[in-house]
C-alpha cells in the first residue's frame, strides 16, 4: 500500500506555511534545513529596513533603543516559544562552540573536587573537542560513552558512566547523525543523582522538537539558530542556565558586556546579575535579525503542531525508503520508532557518498555523513510530502544509475 504525497499535503494543516520561504516555488528538493534553514520572505524586508532605518537612521543611538536588550529579549522569546524556559534564563550570544566552552567551564567550576566530564563518542565533533579541551585546561579527564551510531545514549549507558567523580555530563538532545532523540528528563535525573550538572546541546531539536527545560530540571543548554530556527549562516547561538545556578555562574570570558555596569568602564570585572553574565563582547545584532522572523512563525504555528508535522515527514521518509530503497541495499540508520527520532532520517548504503554528489547535481540537496550515511533533513514548515517523495525517488534513480 502506498501513500499518495498529494493527499498528505492536502491534509497537512501547516502546508500553507511553505510559501512563506524563499525558493519554495522552485523544483529544488531541500533536505538540509537541519544544517541551514531556508530564509523567510519577510526577512528580506527586515534586513533592508534595518540598514535604512535602524542602523542608517538611528546610528549609535540604536544601542540604547533596543540593541543592548536584544540578546535577552530574543532569549526570552526562544525560551517561551520553543524551549519551555521561563524568562531571564536564556540569552543569545556567541557561536555554539564558544557557548559550549563557556558553559562547560562554568559547570566544572561549580563542581569543585570532581574529576570527570562525561561525553558520548558519537556526539557532534565540536562538543567532543571542547570537552577534551576544557578537561585538559582544568586538569580533568573525559569519560567516553560508546554508543550504537544508529541510536544514542540510553539511561543504562549513562548510569554506568556517572559517579561521585562526575562534574558534568554533556549530551545532545537529538543526535546529529542518527536523529536519536534522547530522554532528557530521565538522563538529567541520572546525572543529578550522581551529583553532576548536565549540559544539553539542542542544535538539532530547537525549533523542531518541543523542549521543556524548566520542567525537565535541566541545568545548562546550548543550541544554534541557523538550523531549524532559520537565522541564516553564522547566526549566533543561545545559552540557557537555570535560575538557581545564576549566582554561581562564573564563565571564563569575562568581557565588558557581561559586566554589571558595562558603561562604568571600571577597573575590575563584576558579573551582571542573572543570565546576562554569560555575555562577553558586543552582541552580533545583524546576525539576530532573521531569527526573529522564524520565531514569530513558530509561535504562530505552535511547536507541538510543528513536531506533529515533523513526525509525519520522517515517518513518510521511512515508509518510502522501505518501498523504494531497502531492496536496493539501503538500511535505516535512525530509530524506526518516531517517539525516539528527531527531525531527520539517516539512510546508509556503501555508495551514498557518490549518490550524494549525483543528487546535488540534480538539485536534490541532502547531507552526507561518514560512514556511508545520507542525511535527509526535513524542516517541518518548509518541506512538503511531495518534496520527500520526489527526493527519495531521485535517490533510487541515482543508486540504479551507479550500480548499472
Ligand atoms: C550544528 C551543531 C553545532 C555547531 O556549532 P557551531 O559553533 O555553530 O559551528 C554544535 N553542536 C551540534 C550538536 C550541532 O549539530
Amino acid at each position: 500500500m502506498r501513500t499518495d504525497p498529494t493527499e498528505l499535503d492536502r491534509g497537512d494543516p501547516l502546508a500553507a506555511y511553505r510559501d512563506r520561504f524563499v525558493g519554495a516555488e522552485t523544483p529544488l528538493v531541500y533536505f538540509d534545513g537541519n544544517s541551514l534553514g531556508r530564509p523567510l520572505r519577510v526577512t528580506g524586508d527586515r534586513l533592508k529596513s534595518f540598514v535604512e532605518q535602524e542602523w542608517g537612521g538611528r546610528l549609535i543611538r540604536g544601542w540604547d533603543e533596543g540593541w543592548l536588550d536584544l540578546p535577552a529579549r530574543i532569549g526570552d522569546d526562544l525560551g517561551r516559544i520553543c524551549l519551555g524556559a521561563g524568562p531571564g534564563q536564556t540569552i543569545v550570544g556567541d557561536s555554539t562552540t564558544v557557548l559550549l566552552y563557556k558553559a562547560m567551564r562554568t559547570a566544572v567550576a561549580a563542581r569543585p573536587g570532581r574529576t570527570e566530564i562525561v561525553v558520548d563518542r558519537d556526539n557532534f565533533p565540536t562538543d567532543r573537542y571542547v570537552a577534551q579541551g576544557v578537561a585538559d585546561e582544568c586538569g580533568l579527564s573525559v569519560r567516553w560513552i560508546d554508543v550504537d551510531t544508529t541510536a544514542g545514549v540510553t539511561a543504562e549507558l549513562l548510569r554506568a558512566a556517572v559517579g561521585e567523580q562526575t562534574a558534568l555530563v554533556v549530551l545532545s538532545h537529538v543526535a546529529y547523525r542518527s536523529a536519536y532523540l534522547a530522554d532528557v528528563p530521565a538522563l538529567t535525573r541520572i546525572a543529578h543523582d550522581a551529583g553532576a550538572l548536565v549540559l544539553w546541546d539542542l542544535c538539532h531539536s530547537a525549533g523542531s522538537v518541543p523542549v521543556h527545560l524548566d520542567d525537565w530540571d535541566v541545568d545548562l543548554a546550548v543550541g544554534c539558530t541557523y538550523k531549524y530556527l532559520n537565522g541564516g549562516p553564522g547566526s549566533p547561538a543561545f545559552v540557557y542556565a537555570r535560575k538557581r545556578l545564576h549566582d554561581r555562574l562564573a564563565q571564563p570570558i569575562q568581557g565588558w558586556m557581561g559586566h554589571r555596569d558595562p558603561f562604568l568602564m571600571g577597573p575590575s570585572y563584576a558579573p551582571a546579575p542573572g543570565i546576562r553574565r554569560m555575555l562577553s563582547g558586543t552582541p552580533p545584532i545583524v546576525g539576530m535579525l532573521a531569527l526573529q522572523d522564524m520565531l514569530a512563525l513558530l509561535e504562530e504555528a505552535g511547536i507541538e503542531a510543528v513536531r506533529a508535522k515533523s513526525v509525519g515527514l520522517t515517518d513518510y521518509a521511512v515508509e518510502i525508503a522501505g518501498e523504494l530503497l531497502v531492496e536496493r541495499g539501503v538500511t535505516l540508520a535512525s530509530p524506526r520508532e518516531s517517539a525516539r527520532r528527531g527531525g531527520h532520517v539517516a539512510l546508509e548504503h556503501p555508495l551514498m557518498r557518490e549518490v550524494t554528489a549525483a543528487l546535488w547535481e540534480r538539485d536534490v540537496i541532502p547531507d552526507y555523513r561518514d560512514p556511508h550515511g545520507l542525511r535527509i533533513g526535513l524542516s517541518p514548515l518548509s518541506t512538503s510530502f511531495a518534496e520527500v517523495r520526489r527526493g527519495l525517488e531521485t535517490v533510487r534513480d541515482m543508486l540504479d544509475a551507479l550500480t548499472g
